[in-house]
């Protein structure tokens, strides 16, 4: 028996990654996944994956989202991933960079939420919302990260929000802290820097336990959120950070 045995699992940014490892487990824990992803390419890797399917769905597009929502008939889990690390401090960011990163970040979680909570309520049966933070946010500062702590430190908020005003629906909401995740946009990242070696050192020697995290160690948490086993736990962030943060 499956963890997430009979539950429609719905997330964002599923082609890689943190939110590949999710569709991946959550799969193969029973649920029928609706993974979606900007990159329709990169997605199709997930197709043929028992209890996987892939949708096109760029979250920064409202109209795009809405049409989406109407062609999920049931949903038990929503799981909103994608988000952006934009690299700098406050005179690095400018408005553009703020406003994208927000958008991607905070926004895109918020319109998600904002045609899937009516969803929910309409069906009675509750649900589990999991929103993707990271321990820079709130909870840690890390330098060269400005506008994304910002926008992780909104999403624990706005999860901790949504988990009161819905609770009565028994609507769960937590959200995900990680530290730093060996994902394709890390290594593009390192990739990025003048030396790609030294920032992989880099990336590593803050980590307390002197290794990167894989996406699956994220991964677990989330479905042991998306799953019943969290039935009593909401508004709620869950630091996974091999101690970065203690
Ligand atoms: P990633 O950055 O490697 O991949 C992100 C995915 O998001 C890609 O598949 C991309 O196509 C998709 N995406 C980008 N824009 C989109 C849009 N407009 N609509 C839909 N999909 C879009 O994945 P990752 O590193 O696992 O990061 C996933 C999430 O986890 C992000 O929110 C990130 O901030 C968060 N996070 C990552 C780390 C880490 O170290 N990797 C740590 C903490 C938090």
């Amino acid at each position: 028996m499956g963890r997430l045995d009979g539950k429609v699992f719905v997330l964002s940014a599923a082609a890689q990654g943190i939110g590949k490892a999710v569709a991946l487990m959550a799969a193969k824990e029973g649920a029928r996944v609706i993974a979606t992803d900007v990159n329709g390419e990169v997605l199709k890797e997930l197709e043929g994956t028992p209890g996987i399917e892939t949708q096109v769905l760029d979250v920064l597009k409202k109209d795009d989202v809405e049409k989406f929502a109407k062609s999920v008939d049931k949903i038990d889990v929503l799981f909103n991933c994608a988000g952006f690390v934009h690299h700098g401090t406050l005179l690095d960011c400018d408005e553009k960079s703020w406003d994208f990163s927000f958008n991607l970040n905070v926004k895109s979680a918020y319109t998600m939420c904002s045609v899937f909570v009516p969803k929910f309520i309409a069906q009675g049966t509750g649900g589990s919302i999991i929103n993707m933070s990271s321990v820079v946010s709130s909870i840690k500062g890390a330098p060269n990260r400005f506008v994304y702590a910002a926008t992780k430190a909104a999403v624990i908020g706005m999860s901790k929000s949504l988990a009161v005003d819905f609770v009565d629906h028994k609507i769960r909401v937590n959200s995900v802290c990680p530290g730093t995740v060996d994902t394709p946009s890390l290594r593009g990242r390192m990739a990025a820097q003048a030396d790609p070696e030294k920032a992989l050192q880099d990336f590593i020697a803050r980590q307390k336990m002197g290794r990167l995290a894989n996406p699956e160690e994220i991964a677990s948490l989330v479905v042991y959120l998306a799953s019943d086993e969290s039935g009593f736990v909401t508004g709620q962030e869950f630091v996974v950070d091999g101690g970065w943060s203690m």
